[in-house]
């Protein structure tokens, strides 16, 4: 490759149609008018870091919304100041598996709806020329602490950081795994869909398709420069 030639591990790769992707069982995506309109102002070039993280904590919330509706309870006695009743409590432990850096962004949103949950980092970059993932931190949880485990990164992109985070998940032990994005592309939803069919996959918006460096277009850049203010 030329000196200063940005790798284009896309090129050249078959990818399937956003149609496709919409067949699959899994995969779930938004429909949700407050959704479309905070996903437009998040896509804008012209939108700032701290707009941007505003928004896709507000994202994070009204997917999660969708994405947790059938959480498990159990019955909870409780007094209201007039009488006894029965009242609702989660049932099972759960985990937050932020993929860093951009799913640090969706934590806290998920804290205010799940207080008591762990938070699992998981640290696991793309490698630019094979689009690979690296892992370079994993603060292990111990096996049994989570029976549902809520994997979260804005972008699900070709799908390779989702998967093995995914595998690490189910080696401590998960019986459940939801997936919380942002955007996604059809190759990236495929790819998940087909490595765990058993994960329910949770985005706001499917996009056309990935370009030769692995981003989704028309996206919204990379996240992780957005949140954190990195980019040029
Ligand atoms: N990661 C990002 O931040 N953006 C993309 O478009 C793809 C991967």
């Amino acid at each position: 490759m030329a000196e200063g030639a940005r790798p284009r591990p896309m090129a050249g790769r078959e990818q399937p149609t956003r149609d496709a992707a919409l067949r699959l069982a899994s995969l779930h995506v938004a429909a949700h008018p407050l959704v479309a309109v905070r996903l437009t102002t998040l896509r804008a070039r012209q939108t700032d870091a701290p707009r941007f993280r505003a928004l896709l904590g507000e994202l994070t919330t009204l997917i999660a919304y969708e994405a947790l509706a059938d959480l498990a309870l159990t019955d909870t006695p409780i007094e209201t100041p007039l009488e006894a009743m029965v009242g609702a409590k989660l049932a099972e432990p759960l985990a937050i598996v932020p993929i860093m850096r951009a799913g640090l962004a969706m934590v806290e949103p998920l804290l205010h709806l799940l207080p008591e949950a762990r938070v699992w980092h998981l640290g696991l970059y793309r490698d630019d020329e094979t689009l690979r993932p690296v892992p370079y931190y994993n603060r292990t949880m111990r096996s049994g602490q989570a029976a549902h485990c809520i994997v979260v990164d804005p972008m699900l992109a070709t799908g390779g950081s989702a998967i093995s985070a995914v595998e690490l998940v189910k080696e401590i032990g998960a019986e459940r795994i939801t997936y919380i994005g942002i955007v996604a592309a059809p190759y990236g939803a495929m790819r998940l869909a087909a490595a765990h069919p058993d994960v329910a996959i949770y985005v706001g918006a499917l996009d056309q398709g990935l370009n030769e460096q692995g981003y989704i277009c028309p996206g919204l850049g990379d996240a992780g420069d957005r949140v954190f203010h990195t980019g040029d």
